[in-house]
């Protein structure tokens, strides 16, 4: 970072932020920035779905939605998220409404029995250990924390996490057994992972046998300009690559049609997807099909799809387009911090000075702007060089989040001079 300050002294520039502050302070603003929540706006564009199924009670293939049964979920629902989350229908399970709460099975599901290409169940194994790309999604590693599992930091790349420390850790410890990526705008930085990447995680040479790649695929088609990035199929490169046991496919309509009410996905291979459903069959008769049947009938197909997220896009994209021009106006130049310019997603990443960015938290909760606590983006909460805090501009109106972001500003500034005039 540089830090280029202009004609002005330093004692001008923290005079002016400290009179910011007590202003912002004295504003008694009460905003939350901490979620990626979709904003009522966002929700009340599928509204039709309160409404659905309309009467309808059977399924394309005569099943009747309202019984048990139909573990896999329903396959007309599996076709038109196929494409969306590149696995093919019969390997793909529409089950409840979070994949979270999928992704959480599946450990559990790991640590109690064999996954295809175990020689024993986790939980018999002394230690169990993920890497953890950072910056990454806190109930990632809170999932970890709870069942005991260890976990590695891996830095981040433009372009995915750092295959070269990926490929070495993997290769030489067995007890590394999994990694967690969210790889299209990536939760918190919004990145893209190359088919580079792609390819090299699907073909790495793992020293356990039952390596998983937690693929959290959760903003598949949450584009937020023209230029929507497409990633390459992890799931057939590990086919291709002799590994097609070594991925699990995560997604949902969380952030497409309701946050509470959508439809969560599972997507591998044929051997794991059995080994799901002979998991799943012990804890359920069946998902809620009637859902899966009311989501068929609102978004019809691929291409509703895309139309229904064209609608989400006009509610976000101005939102991310004040976040960039307020920390644009704000902050740029001023050597105190960077930030991303994503082209998809929830998120915004604000990198401040090492060391600042728990201030910056503190004072802005200070000024009634809550904001996700510094170091949720690293395992244990722990950021080393304290120094990312995550945006999510989704919930808050615009006036909303202009003013908290200008808010934040005003905090970044009053801290991150502070520490240069110690
Ligand atoms: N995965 C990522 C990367 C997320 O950011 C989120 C929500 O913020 C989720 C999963 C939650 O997904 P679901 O609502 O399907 O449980």
């Amino acid at each position: 970072m540089t830090t280029e300050l202009s004609s002005t002294t330093l004692d001008d520039l923290l005079d002016r932020a400290r009179k910011d502050y007590e202003a912002l302070a004295g504003r008694g603003l009460s905003l939350d920035l901490t979620r990626g929540k979709p904003a009522p706006a966002q929700l009340d564009l599928s509204d039709d779905l309160l409404s659905l199924p309309g009467g309808r009670r059977s399924a394309a293939d005569g099943t009747d939605v309202r019984n048990y049964g139909g573990l896999q979920g329903l396959a007309e629902l599996r076709e038109i998220f196929s494409g969306v989350l590149q696995v093919p229908v019969a390997q793909l399970l529409a089950a409840g409404n979070s994949s979270l709460e999928l992704m959480h099975d599946c450990l559990v599901h790991a640590l109690l029995s064999r996954v295809p290409g175990a020689d024993s169940r986790w939980v018999d194994q002394e230690r169990i250990a993920f890497l953890c790309p950072v910056p990454g999604y806190d109930r990632h590693f809170a999932l970890c924390e709870r069942f005991g599992i260890d976990m590695i930091p891996v830095p981040m790349t433009g372009s995915g996490p750092d295959m070269d420390v990926v490929e070495r850790l993997v290769a030489e410890d067995a007890s590394v057994k999994g990694i967690w990526c969210v790889p299209k705008y990536s939760n918190p930085d919004g990145t893209c992972y190359s088919d580079e990447t792609v390819a090299r995680l699907a073909a790495m040479g793992t020293a356990a046998p039952d390596f998983r790649v937690f693929w959290d695929n959760a903003y598949a088609a949450h584009h937020l300009t023209d230029e929507q990035v497409e990633i390459a199929d992890l799931l057939a490169a590990c086919e291709a690559a002799g590994n097609p046991d070594r991925v699990f496919v995560f997604g949902s309509t969380s952030k497409i049609t309701l946050a509470g009410a959508g439809v969560a996905f599972f997507g591998a291979s044929a051997a794991n997807v059995q080994w799901l459903l002979g998991n799943n069959a012990k804890r359920s008769i069946g998902p809620d099909k009637v859902n899966q049947l009311r989501h068929v009938l609102f978004l019809r197909d691929a291409d509703g799809v895309r139309a229904h997220m064209e609608r989400q896009r006009a509610l976000l994209q101005p939102k991310f387009e004040a976040v960039q021009r307020i920390l644009e106006a704000e902050l740029g130049g001023t050597g105190l911090a960077t930030w991303t310019h994503p082209k998809g997603g929830y998120f915004v990443s604000l990198e401040v000075a090492d060391g600042c960015a728990k201030e910056v938290v503190r004072r802005a909760a200070g000024a009634g702007i809550v904001l996700t606590p510094a170091g949720a983006t690293h395992p244990y909460g722990d950021d080393p060089r304290d120094a990312l805090i995550r945006i999510a501009p989704s919930y808050p109106t615009l006036e909303e989040l202009e003013q908290a972001i200008l808010g934040l500003t005003a905090c970044v500034r009053l801290v991150g001079y502070e520490q240069r005039s110690t």
